[in-house]
């Protein structure tokens, strides 16, 4: 799987795809830097991932992320600690 990074200028007619998104991020900013354009960039075949990679690390704000059932979310002193032990 290859990530294409976009780099294109909104000022001049600077154009250029990255395979990495550090590459592409340093010449936006060496461009931004060097011409005080404004640079835009777009990641391809990047979103569907990125989004799936939230959902395998369990980002929270979604409803089925409130698991009211889940017992690390009871809190209640007589589930941690019984006094009657
Ligand atoms: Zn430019």
């Amino acid at each position: 799987m290859s990530t294409t990074v976009r780099v294109r200028c909104t000022d001049c007619a600077y154009d250029e795809a990255f395979d990495s998104l550090r590459r592409a991020r340093t010449a936006l900013d060496d461009h931004e830097r060097a011409t005080g354009h404004a640079v835009d960039w777009q990641i391809g075949g990047l979103t569907a991932g990125v989004e799936r990679a939230g959902d395998d690390a369990g980002v929270c704000g979604r409803d089925e992320c409130a698991n009211a059932d889940s017992p690390l979310l009871d809190h209640g002193p007589s589930a941690a600690a019984d006094p009657d032990a």
